[in-house]
């Protein structure tokens, strides 16, 4: 008998005490701990998925709150990294599932070993580029993922499974006219939406997990101001250069130092070349002379004039009130190096 916890479920026909079992043996990963991430890890974490590992490059801000249902104020205060947020609030909620927090940012250096050995990906993120990496690194390892995206009142999902569906880059292409430049800080997002998004993409992952007969084989699309909802037949594209010709260039694409404006703030990611890990105690004493800095176990804080650097363990930084990207990679340069 499997415990009181998941009797709803397990009453849940389709569901039953053979696919509650199947839930706490399945191994998730979710990119992104967002808008759609914490909706997603909150209903896979209470649902008993055994193993949840959460990815997330940031940290939690007040405008986070509106929509990113697993963080409160207190989270904000503490500059807390989210997938450390999100770990000490699913922890308290089911404290029988594995929850593996991973601050990091997903590049074609760390996609591949970060989804091995995992029976699905949830795409959690809001760009393109990370969505062909996973893309490209799932259908390699022939990982089943969930693409999701969600901005203003509207949202699309659809479930990726390789050799059985059509795989993202059939349908955006290469020079996708999907990525038309609106972000949710430019024309905002509705907390529903998210949510509606979010729920939708965490039953197709129990399905799949599962390996229901009933998984959703189109697109969906959703607006919740428009009263709109589409299932949008995808083709594959024979000549696909993912899952047709088996050609992988995003994970392939070099590793430089690069920059990424980041989605509905004022600040500038930047990751360097070379992979260092910095000493926080000794960088907090070469700094303290020159602007103010304070660190904890994450993330190292140094302002200095108008910009404000957050240096995080694996060498990254955010950089906010830079005038440009390469202004970034400037400040970066002047007290990190590479
Ligand atoms: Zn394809």
């Amino acid at each position: 008998m499997i415990e009181d916890r998941y009797s709803r479920q397990v009453n849940f026909g389709k569901i039953g005490e053979d696919g509650q079992k199947k839930l706490m043996e399945s191994t998730v990963v979710i990119i992104g701990l967002g808008a759609l991430g914490t909706v997603c890890a909150n209903n896979l974490c209470r649902a008993g998925v055994g193993h949840i590992k959460l990815i997330d490059r940031d940290y939690v801000e007040i405008s986070n709150l509106q929509r990113q249902t697993l963080y409160d104020e207190v989270d904000v205060l503490n500059e807390k990294p989210k997938v450390m947020a999100a770990y000490d609030h699913l922890r308290r909620i089911n404290s029988s599932v594995t929850v593996e927090p991973i601050i990091a940012h997903i590049g074609p250096v760390n996609i591949e070993e970060m989804i091995r050995n995992c029976d699905l990906v949830l795409d959690c993120t809001d760009n393109f580029e990370t969505r062909y990496l996973i893309n490209e690194a799932c259908y390699k390892q022939r990982v089943p993922w969930i693409y999701c995206g969600a901005i203003g009142s509207n949202c699309m999902t659809m479930n990726i499974i390789p050799n059985q569906t059509p795989c993202f880059m059939c349908f955006a292409g290469e020079d996708d006219n999907l990525q038309n430049g609106d972000t949710c800080s430019t024309i905002g997002v509705l907390n529903m939406v998210t949510g509606i998004a979010a729920s939708y993409q965490s039953a197709e992952a129990i399905k799949i997990l599962l390996k229901s007969e009933d998984v959703r084989t189109t697109m969906l699309y959703m607006d919740i101001w428009d009263n709109a909802t589409e299932y949008i037949e995808v083709m594959r594209n024979p000549h696909c250069p993912v899952c047709g010709e088996n050609k992988f260039a995003h994970l392939r694409a070099g590793q430089s130092t690069s920059t990424s404006v980041l989605c509905g703030k004022n600040e500038i990611q930047v990751i360097p070349r070379n992979v260092w890990k910095p000493d926080f105690h000794q960088l907090s004493f070469a700094l303290s002379n020159l602007g103010e800095v304070d660190y904890n176990q994450f993330v190292l804080t140094f302002q200095k004039d108008s910009f404000t650097i957050k240096l995080f363990g694996d060498g990254r930084a955010l950089i906010k009130n830079a005038k440009d990207e390469n202004h970034a990679i400037a400040i970066y340069t002047e007290f990190f190096g590479g």
